[in-house]
């Protein structure tokens, strides 16, 4: 599991993790000094035209989700989820896909945390990478222990 999966997500708000970090470093305004020090860079925040036409995307869907339902709650449900795994595999890859990668890095890092260096159970590990947008590859990528993702993630500003 990744981390965030297993954290509470506001209720109605459908979306991927990296969605919901991108909304907090954005209501954040600039990242503090701290985490511009560090070796990755922000996720890129949309300008105040770019949000708006995404935002017009978000509502055409969202009145055409229930026109495809023709007022079938379970159906509507159906359409949404789709919609919503697909989009998340477009931004993070398939999991078996990111599976395949986990264990070809922690071949590459001797079984280690990227983070702490210490013993790293492939089970419990997880993927971090660098920069959000340049997605799940061999080089974008680090494994790590669930609890210095999430160091990691805070130190970004990602909490
Ligand atoms: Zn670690």
């Amino acid at each position: 599991m990744e981390v965030g999966e297993s954290q509470r997500l506001p209720s109605g708000i459908p979306g991927s993790l990296p969605e919901l970090q991108w909304r907090k470093i954005h209501a954040r305004g600039v990242p503090s000094r701290w985490s511009m020090s560090l070796a990755t860079m922000p996720n890129r925040n949309l300008s105040t035209d770019e949000l708006k036409r995404a935002n017009e995307l978000l509502a055409d869907i969202r009145t055409r989700l229930p026109n495809l339902a023709a007022g079938d709650p379970l159906l509507l449900f159906a359409y949404r989820r789709k919609v919503v795994k697909e989009l998340g595999y477009d931004e993070r890859g398939k999991p078996g896909t990111r599976g395949k990668l986990k264990a070809l890095k922690w071949g590459q890092q001797n079984g280690k945390c990227a983070q702490c260096g210490k013993e790293l159970e492939l089970k419990y590990s997880e993927l971090d990478r660098k920069n959000a947008a340049d997605g799940y590859t061999i080089e974008s990528t680090e494994l790590v222990h669930a609890k210095c993702h999430q160091e990691r993630q805070a130190a970004k500003g990602y909490t």
